[in-house]
């Protein structure tokens, strides 16, 4: 939801948060980044592996082109330069999952920089500017957990190592925790709608880390960061970041000094604890690296790329606004995802009256899969079958009553609409005026008292008489038909 962010702790009179978000995404690449491994998750241990992600000595890394034209397909919908010519680097460091001892990343030339996104904010909208989407290689998983024997074991899986990834480093630009959630949302939902990922932060494939300081008000240089990583949702980091900025203010305000440093989030808690000391630049010893050529992203080829870049959120919502006189609300919900988008899409434009697709949506759909739980995408009713369900009401074959019926049946026997209305051997609203006359005169009949009320003056009696009738009919009359029927009776 466009949500206005808002700080939820009261703005510190004498302090402000400084806040810069650096995130990976894992490309949706059949294969790794340097080599032909498959990047499949959830497969047994080690068992996608080969010399060159293992780390063999003399292996040489092979660049996936997929993985170049997915990271620029991003990097442009991040609104980012695409450099020609970038770097490929080598980011010394040890660690147990990685088995070469360094990482190959890029660093001073990387592929894209001078990106911004726009996020909701009191003042309409910001730009959150996006320094710089470099390409790199993703390291293996230590497993601490799940031994029968001992808990203080380590396993370690190599299946990740080289699955490629892109670093979205964003500007110091983030002033609240609300600004970086809605940061985080509406990168998630581009990267998305760009489909070079699927984002799921469960699998990893969305990682995010916080770095943030607090300063005086007014002061230009920034305080001293800590980053706060391995954070695993959205709300978590929200969470992480209030508490890390009151820490902050409190260490500074009490004399103290903060130390630049690497700190975990214990959602549990609600807080955060120092790692390690944080690495500096200078300590991962980076230099070109000498098996791969500077990689070449020249006009002609960013100009394909470019060709699959889609309508992206913003900009589709603006124009399912105009096109189908619907509401920003109604947009918000029906671009969850660029499919129920294309979906709804595609149904209101073979709809005879696409407003009504998107109101049925909001009035009868929603609600429906609200009180279930549903995720709109999983809904028994398909965008084609609110369309259909449109135009049975658009052409006056059904009630507003009878579609609501159709629905709730469909969401008992989890089928779409279409196949509820056969099954229910396509009802109609009865048009019959003769059945309905008789059913008229019945109620008439079995209702003198309010019938004096009417003939006394009382008008409002009408509709009383209007509801007994579709009752009696149970549904099945047109309300239109039933009304014309009543007045002419009793005028
Ligand atoms: P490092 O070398 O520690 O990785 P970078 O300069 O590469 O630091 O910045 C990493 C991230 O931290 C970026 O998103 C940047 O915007 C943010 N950042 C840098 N300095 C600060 C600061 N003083 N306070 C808050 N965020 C910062
Ligand atoms: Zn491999
Ligand atoms: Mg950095």
């Amino acid at each position: 939801m466009a949500t206005t962010a808002q700080p939820s702790i009261a703005a510190h009179p004498k302090f402000e948060p400084v806040i810069g978000l650096e995130v990976h995404v894992q490309l949706l690449t059949a294969s790794k980044i340097f080599c032909s491994c498959s990047t499949r998750f959830g497969a047994l241990p080690n068992t996608n592996v080969c010399p060159v992600c293992l780390g063999m000595p003399g292996a040489l890394p092979v660049l996936n082109k997929k993985a170049v034209e997915f990271a620029t397909l991003a990097a442009m919908a991040l609104n980012c330069r695409i450099n020609e010519n970038s770097i490929f680097a080598r980011k010394n460091y040890f660690y147990p999952d990685l088995p070469k001892g360094y990482q190959i990343s890029q660093y001073d030339k990387p592929l894209a920089e001078h990106g911004y996104i726009e996020i909701p904010a009191a003042s309409g909208k910001k730009k959150i500017g996006i320094t710089r989407v470099h390409l790199e290689e993703d390291a293996g998983k230590s497993l601490h957990e799940g031994f029968p024997d001992s808990d203080e074991k380590t396993a370690i899986d190599l299946n990740r190592t080289g699955v490629p990834l892109i670093e979205i480093v964003s500007e110091p630009d983030i002033a609240s925790p609300d600004e970086a959630y809605e940061y985080l949302t509406r990168l998630k939902e581009i990267i998305l709608y760009t489909g070079v990922s699927d984002c799921n932060m469960e699998e990893g494939s969305l990682r995010a880390d916080a770095n943030v300081s607090v300063r005086s008000r007014g002061q230009k240089e920034l305080g001293t960061k800590t980053e706060i990583k391995n954070v695993n949702s959205f709300r978590f980091i929200r969470e992480a970041l209030e508490y890390e900025i009151a820490r902050q203010i409190d260490v500074i305000e009490s004399g103290g000094k903060i130390t630049q440093e690497t700190r975990l989030y214990n959602a549990n808690e609600g807080k955060t604890y120092g790692m390690r000391s944080k690495e500096q630049a200078h300590d991962y010893r980076y230099f070109p690296e000498p098996d791969l050529l500077p990689l070449v992203v020249d006009e002609k080829w960013k100009a394909e790329i470019a060709r699959a870049l889609p309508e992206l959120p913003e900009a589709r919502r603006a124009r399912l606004i105009k096109d189908y006189g619907i509401t920003e609300y109604d947009a918000q919900v029906l671009t969850v995802s660029k499919s129920l988008a294309d979906q709804f899409e595609e149904a209101a434009k073979a709809a005879k009256n696409p407003k009504r697709v998107a109101n049925l949506v909001q009035g009868e759909l929603m609600g429906r899969l609200k009180a279930k739980g549903i995720a709109i995408e999983q809904s028994p009713i398909s965008m084609r079958g609110v369309a259909a369900s449109a135009d049975l009401v658009e052409s006056g074959t059904i009630s507003g009553k009878m579609l609501k019926d159709l629905y709730d049946l469909s969401f008992e026997r989890s089928k779409d609409f279409a196949v509820i209305y056969e099954e229910e051997g396509r009802p109609q609203q009865s048009t019959d005026t003769s059945a309905l006359l008789q059913i008229i005169d019945e109620i008439l009949a079995a209702n003198p008292k309010q019938l004096e009320q009417y003939r006394a003056g009382k008008k409002t009696m009408l509709g009383f008489f209007v509801g007994q009738v579709m009752k009696a009919s149970r549904g099945q009359a047109s309300p239109q038909l039933v009304n014309e029927l009543l007045t002419k009776k009793l005028g």
